[in-house]
């Protein structure tokens, strides 16, 4: 669904990948998850007599790509690599990391360097620097294990060949690109598969004590919200996630996965531009970016915890998408999800199955199922 003209930069990278298809985004992410897929096979398969978890998986697919993982946990491992790789081996750039991860304005939360004294064929010819500081309060702590899979990601596609080190912003194509090739190695289908149909059981519905298992047993180092959207991708059903600010509770992200944007696709004919054919109900409740959601509304009140999953069965949901989202394969894209009002956006109503909402730092996540 992304337009092949939207991002040039894509279209040159699956070229210089030699992919060659009418969707460079959806083809890069094949192509990434192919070769991984043979390496996988090469080493016996997913299983206790080949790759037994996620941590064997990561080992296998690093040393595939000559690559090497690097945590800063404190200030003091800074000094760690400038003495190990640049007093050490002559890597000078080392000694000048740590400006980049504490720099106020743009902080990186992980680095991949290609090492310049390096052979072309050492175990090490890339490092990825990872920043996992400040365990107890920190994002970049909470997203070290997505950070450090984009790092890999940006090792199989934009650093494929040798390239000079590039620094981002995070609206750049390419990173949504790179994090979307990152959601589908570090949450590798044969281990997040079958963790979701073991936790969903019969229901019909997921929810965030079974994301929290899935964590626990299989993606020690996840955050709760990569492995969300993870799991979110593999969904059949239609689901979406919600970012809302407080007082007055107000909807600043609306993250669909690609059940519900199909479904919306197949609504005949669209609602358009905020219009709801059928006549407005109390029992509805519109879910839109820049939405603010009312005291008495039932979102509010499951979000207050005052009313349970099962209270909210039925109550309708007005959902409004903004057009020009689109999905790299089942991964959707990150900018999509924070575009406005002033996108236009097709609305179609859904009838709720599961509600659930947290209060976390800062906000309220939730996820919508219907
Ligand atoms: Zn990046």
């Amino acid at each position: 669904m992304i337009r092949p003209d939207s991002s040039p930069e894509v279209h040159e990278l699956a070229c210089k990948l030699g992919i060659d298809t009418t969707d460079p985004a959806v083809g890069i992410v094949v192509d990434c998850r192919r070769l991984v897929d043979s390496w996988v096979s090469q080493a016996g398969g997913i299983g206790p007599q080949g790759i037994s978890d996620i941590s064997a998986f990561e080992s296998l697919i690093t040393r595939k790509l000559s690559m090497v993982v690097e945590e800063i946990h404190t200030d003091e491992d800074f000094n760690r690599l400038t003495d190990k790789y640049a007093r050490g081996l002559g890597d000078y750039v080392f000694a000048g990391l740590r400006a980049k991860f504490d720099d106020p304005e743009l902080p990186a939360f992980g680095v991949l360097i290609e090492r310049n004294t390096s052979s072309k064929t050492a175990d090490d010819l890339f490092v990825a620097v990872i920043d996992c500081r400040d365990e107890l309060t920190g994002e970049k702590y909470a997203r070290r294990y997505f950070t450090k899979w984009h790092e890999i990601a940006h090792r199989l596609t934009t650093h494929r060949s040798s390239a000079e080190p590039a620094f981002r912003a995070h609206e750049d194509p390419i990173e949504t690109l790179v994090d979307a090739v990152a959601s589908e190695l570090g949450f590798y289908e044969p281990f997040l598969g079958p963790a979701l149909k073991e936790v969903l059981s019969n229901e019909n519905w997921l929810t965030f004590e079974m994301i929290e298992s899935i964590i626990l047993r299989v993606f020690p180092q996840a955050s709760f919200q990569a492995t969300l959207f993870a799991c979110m991708r593999l969904m059949p059903t239609p689901m979406v996630y919600l970012e809302l600010s407080d007082d007055p509770l107000t909807i600043q992200k609306v993250l669909p996965n690609s059940a519900a944007y199909g479904h919306w696709l197949s609504c005949d004919p669209p609602i358009g531009n905020g219009q709801i054919r059928e006549s407005p109900s109390v029992h509805s409740t519109r879910l839109c970016c820049g939405q603010i959601v009312h005291r008495e509304s039932v979102f509010c009140r499951v979000a207050a915890s005052e009313l349970l999953y099962d209270e909210i069965e039925h109550h309708l949901c007005d959902f409004e998408f903004p057009k020009l989202g689109f999905f790299i394969g089942r991964f959707p894209s990150e900018p999509s999800a924070r575009a406005t009002a002033n996108a236009v956006a097709h609305g179609h109503r859904g009838v709720l199955v599961h509600a659930q909402a947290r209060r976390v730092p800062g906000k309220v996540i939730a996820l919508v199922q219907y």
